[in-house]
């Protein structure tokens, strides 16, 4: 198991790695759990839920490090899925929709670093993967 000191020091850099990607020139971030907003746009995300049974935005938030921001602490208070009747009661608590209200506006200072590092726009070949699919005479190319 990590030892707090370890944990305490990864935090750090990802706060440090999440500032530099933001003033690095020409940085847009994509948030994949958000509907594209054009068709170059790369892979959806869906929500998760935690071994906790907590709803998260993304299965990229179920990090000890992550879960223990103080923006997802707030969610995670009303994220308890088995106190809800849907999924939908949970998306629209004020928690999620201010959540949801910085990553449209792209607020990037209220906007987690594990948001920052995991859905800067990739561009050229800074892409991870691109899949071409083909059916028929129909071709289509999805970026991930
Ligand atoms: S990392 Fe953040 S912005 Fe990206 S998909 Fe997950 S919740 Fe959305």
């Amino acid at each position: 198991m990590p030892s707090k000191k370890i944990d305490s020091y990864d935090k750090r850099a990802k706060d440090i790695k999440a500032k530099k990607m933001i003033e690095k020139e020409g940085f847009e971030l994509e948030p994949r759990c958000m509907p594209p907003k054009d068709k170059d746009s790369e892979r959806r995300q869906q929500v998760a839920v935690t071994n906790r049974g907590q709803l998260v935005p993304c299965c990229w938030m179920d990090q000890k490090e992550v879960l223990s921001h103080p923006e997802m602490i707030k969610m995670l208070k009303v994220s308890n899925v088995a106190d809800y009747d849907t999924i939908d009661e949970i998306l629209l608590t004020d928690e999620w929709q201010e959540f949801a209200k910085n990553l449209e506006q792209r607020n990037l200072d209220k906007i987690m670093p594990v948001c920052i590092i995991h859905c800067a726009k990739r561009k050229g070949r800074d892409r991870q993967k691109i899949e071409t699919y083909t059916l028929g005479e129909l071709t289509r190319e999805v970026k991930a």
